[in-house]
Parts: structure tokens; C-alpha cells; sequence
């Protein structure tokens, strides 16, 4: 479908017509598989569902499918794509020379966590084009576990590049029909495997140096890594609140998952937190402002807002990670213009949750006060 609802919009993809197909992981449509691989090969973009979020696929070894990719999304041209690959020996050939420090471990990484939520950064090789790398001398790979996306990356001939497929800047689409918000008209194929079943995207884990560094974190945890390479450090870029360390994955200084309307983050101290945004959604009900809450299941009653949304059960950090962006998206739906959300435990999966939610309110995080 073009975008004829808002005409100009899309720029020179007005003409686009999308194609939509629908399947499930179950019962794959393998001659929309093979029709989707053609358009990969031929240059063309593909949106399909991974593990993680929905993907915006273009053929990872061809520049201007990666020229295209950055035009669809509007990203900038510095932040570098992940490359896609349906099986572990599709690696050595994108990787380049002599592997030193820890990449030589990256096998060990490779049996433990694919296919899935795992990105793995190593030097690259003169196959990979730097319209994919973001001018970067190094790749970033990952396997997906989702069989749709496996079936698409082997008929597209194996090298998948395929960052979130919204539109830069917004949440990631954790479904299709978030895809078709944000980029009807401007691809040539959205492949709706329903929802996803993580909602956040993978860990990056950055193998180029002496010591393995996780750059994003994600599903799999700091712990879970350092059970398998016996350490592992931190972006000191994700860890500090000191704004002027500069992050070593590119995309990680962009402002990200933003809802329109302005949100807080509010420790999580129980009762006081409660109290606290109670207060600040009387307050801004009397100026006349729409308010958006995010909370849990458990404090949801509590909270007169004109949007109120449960991210599920405190502790549910898989449950809460599926809802997030969903949640986020949700704000613009009703045009609120302030937010106030609890916080959750960076524990864990927490750790991600919390990354992706700070970075949605610019880092804006505040101590409840009465
Ligand atoms: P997305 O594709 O939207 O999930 O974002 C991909 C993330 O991976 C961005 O934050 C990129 O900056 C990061 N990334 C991709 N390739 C590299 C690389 N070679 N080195 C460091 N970070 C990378
Ligand atoms: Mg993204």
C-alpha cells in the first residue's frame, strides 16, 4: 500500500507499493519467503519479525541496500547496522584477518546463545561494505532465533543487514502493525509474524578488544555472559550518568524510544512513588494537561490519569520488557503530554528495561519527595 493518507510524508517513497503477507513460525508461506529473498537480492527492503523486535532487512553486502535502509528509517548514516545470519559458519567470511583477544572465544558465545538476543561485534572483512558498518572497521552479527527471519536471511543468500524497523527515534515495533505506522510506503515487503516474543533488542557485546565489553544490554545478561567467558565489562557509557562519555556503540548517544509527551522516571520507593505522582497528575490536571502513567499491576487502581498503563506483575521483568514499547508507542496514540513512570529493579533482564526506559525520558530520573 502507498501512504496516501498522508501524502507527502514519505518523500520519494511515495510511489512504494508495500506488500503485505502474513505467517507464523509454525506454518511459514515459503513462496512469500522466496518472493521476499528476491526482493532482498534485488535490493530491495523487507520488514519481518525476529525474537526481539520487528527487523528492517536489506542485503547486508550491498551498499545501497544499506543507503536505502538509513533513507527508510531517517537514521543517521554514522549509526552502523547488524548483519543478520541464519548459521554460525556464515561468520569467518565477514570477519576479518587474524581474530585477537577475545574474539577467538566467540564460538563459546555462539553454542551458548544462538540462535538468539545476542550481538556479537568482531574487525570486519572487505566483503562487508562501510554503508553497512556506519564507516566503522568492524561488523556486528547476530543469528536470530525466529524461524521466519532464518527462512527469509537463506533465501536472501545469508547476510541480512536489518536494524528496528521504525522510523528513528521511536520505540521498536514489537508487532506489524507498528511496522505499517511507521513505514508503509517506504518498504517493499512487511511480514507480520505476530507479536514478538522478547520486545526488547539484543545484548551487543563487543569482542574486538582484550576483554569482551557489553555495549547494549539486552535479554541475555551481564551475568549470563560472564558464566560463559568468565568476565565481562560494562560500556562505562551505559553505567555512568555522566553525560559526556561517549558511548562505543554509535546508536547508544541517540535520543531513542521517545513518546511525544514529556516523561519522568520515578525511583521506585513504594508508597512515596505512589504518592509522589499522584501529586504531579493533580498538578498537571489543573493546568489542563493529558497525563500517561506507567506503572505495575499492582499499584495500577491507584493513579487517576487520563492514560494509566501496567507494564504486568513487579518483578516480571520478561513480561514488563514485552510490554514497554508497546506502552511507550501507546502515549501518542491518546496525545498525552506528560508521563510519569515508576522505575524498575535493574537486576537482570532489569538492567535492559531500565536502559531502554531512561533513554525514552533523556535520562530524566527523579527522587520521590512529598
Ligand atoms: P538497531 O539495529 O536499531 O537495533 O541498533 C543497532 C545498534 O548496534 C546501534 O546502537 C549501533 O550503534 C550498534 N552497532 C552496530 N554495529 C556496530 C559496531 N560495528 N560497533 C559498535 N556498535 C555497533
Ligand atoms: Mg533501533
Amino acid at each position: 500500500m502507498p501512504c496516501p493518507e498522508k501524502k507527502g510524508r514519505c518523500g520519494i517513497y511515495d510511489k512504494m507499493q508495500t506488500e503485505y503477507v502474513v505467517m507464523t513460525e509454525d506454518s511459514i508461506d515459503k513462496d512469500a519467503i522466496l518472493r521476499a529473498g528476491r526482493i532482498l537480492k534485488e535490493g530491495g527492503l523487507v520488514a519481518f519479525p525476529t525474537e526481539t523486535v520487528y527487523g528492517l532487512g536489506g542485503d547486508a553486502l550491498n551498499p545501497s541496500s544499506s543507503e536505502k535502509i538509513y533513507a527508510a528509517k531517517g537514521r543517521p548514516s554514522d549509526n552502523p547496522l547488524i548483519v543478520h545470519v541464519c548459521d554460525a559458519d556464515a561468520i569467518p567470511p565477514i570477519i576479518g584477518g587474524e581474530l585477537s583477544g577475545c574474539a577467538g572465544e566467540w564460538r563459546k558465545l555462539a553454542d551458548a546463545f544462538w540462535p538468539g538476543p545476542l550481538t556479537m561485534i568482531f574487525p570486519k572483512s572487505t566483503k562487508v561494505p562501510y554503508a553497512t558498518t556506519g564507516g566503522l572497521d568492524t561488523v556486528a552479527i547476530r543469528f536470530p532465533s525466529n524461524k521466519i527471519a532464518a527462512a527469509l536471511i537463506g533465501a536472501a543468500g545469508g547476510y541480512v543487514a536489518a536494524p528496528s524497523a521504525n522510523r528513528s527515534g521511536r520505540p521498536s515495533p514489537t508487532s506489524a502493525k507498528y511496522c505499517r505506522e511507521d513505514l508503509d510506503g517506504r518498504v517493499d515487503m512487511i511480514i507480520d509474524g505476530g507479536p514478538v516474543g522478547i520486545g526488547l533488542e539484543s545484548t551487543i557485546i563487543d569482542l574486538t578488544g582484550d576483554e569482551p565489553i557489553i555495549l547494549r544490554p539486552g535479554y541475555v545478561t551481564r551475568d549470563m555472559l560472564r558464566e560463559v567467558l568468565g568476565r565481562v565489562e560494562v560500556d562505562r557509557a551505559i553505567i555512568s550518568d555522566d553525560s559526556s562519555v561517549k558511548p562505543k556503540a554509535p546508536g547508544m548517544k541517540y535520543r531513542h524510544y521517545a513518546p511525544k509527551g514529556d516523561l519522568t522516571v520515578v525511583n521506585w520507593r513504594g508508597p512515596l512513588t505512589v504518592q509522589y505522582i499522584r501529586k504531579k497528575l493533580e498538578e498537571a490536571a489543573l493546568s489542563g494537561r493529558r497525563t500517561g502513567v506507567i506503572c505495575t499491576d499492582e499499584t495500577a487502581g491507584e493513579y487517576r490519569a487520563d492514560l494509566v498503563r501496567s507494564a504486568g506483575a513487579r518483578g516480571d521483568y520478561e513480561e514488563n520488557a514485552r510490554r514497554l514499547f508497546d506502552i511507550l508507542r501507546s502515549f501518542d496514540d491518546e496525545g498525552i503530554e506528560v508521563i510519569w513512570s515508576e522505575s524498575f529493579s535493574e537486576e537482570g533482564l532489569g538492567e535492559a528495561l531500565m536502559n531502554r526506559l531512561k533513554k525514552a525520558a533523556g535520562q530524566k530520573v527523579v527522587e520521590p519527595t512529598l
